[in-house]
């Protein structure tokens, strides 16, 4: 059967978006006590457009601002930034079907592999603490961090995947067979960047993003709920 199906981590193979906004409703109550959380946690979703929730002091900062409450003399914004972290952590889920689906297709004879932005540290916790670690092999796991690798939509952390996908050179070479699962625009344009075909995942749970304007210019190769990701794979390799 062969070919690669590479899926994002956040709210693709795990729901992370309630765990999410729980636990930056537990950073607001610590912050910025008496606010009104629902304004706060709208004003959030929009300032990552300027940081991401990797980069949390920076963005608290600024949500400061926006809100027109100073932060806390003496704020411990490097711990908040742990316990923030540690609770996504704890409170994320797996989505099922979608999960279900890679199996299936690894029991085809599919290899699977998982692409994610984020702190190493914290993705690789939540695949450990959701029961993924033997979904995909090590060195088939790669945490885009902005640091040692780039975050998507560039491509790069795609090509050692892709790179083995299409053989080794001296071996018998094969097509190079690849799809991206993701829920965001970033993925779609990865997968565009990259070469890839790319199916986009329908949650009702998406959040803000950025790029989010592009997500009518950006189009997917396929568009599926979590139950339709297995045929939708199955359709384009
Ligand atoms: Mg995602």
């Amino acid at each position: 059967m062969g070919g690669l199906v590479i899926f994002d981590l956040d709210d693709t193979l795990l729901r992370t978006a309630a765990a999410t906004r729980a636990a930056r409703r537990t950073v607001l109550a610590s912050l910025f006590p008496g606010c009104d959380a629902a304004r706060a946690l709208a004003v959030w979703r929009r300032t990552t457009l300027l940081y991401s929730d990797q980069q949390l002091t920076e963005l608290l900062r600024v949500l400061a601002a926006l809100l027109g409450t100073p932060l806390p003399t003496g704020a411990d914004l490097d711990g908040l930034a742990a316990g923030y972290h540690a609770e996504v952590i704890d409170r994320v889920t797996v989505e099922p079907r979608v999960v279900a689906a890679a199996r299936r297709l690894r029991d085809d004879g599919h290899a699977l592999a998982i692409v994610s932005n984020g702190d190493d540290a914290v993705q690789r916790a939540k695949i450990e603490r959701s029961g993924l670690g033997d979904l995909a092999p090590a060195e088939r796991v790669v945490i885009c961090d902005g640091i040692r690798i780039p975050r998507k939509p560039d491509p790069e952390g795609l090509r050692p995947l892709l790179h083995d996908a299409e053989g080794r050179p001296g071996t018998e070479r094969r097509a190079a067979r690849a799809v991206l699962v993701g829920d965001r625009t970033t993925d779609v344009l990865t997968a565009r960047l990259a070469g890839i075909p790319v199916v986009r995942l329908r949650t009702r749970t998406a959040d803000l993003e950025r790029g989010s304007g592009l997500s009518r210019t950006a189009r997917p190769d396929a568009e599926c709920s979590p139950a339709g990701v297995y045929q939708a794979i199955r359709a384009l390799l």
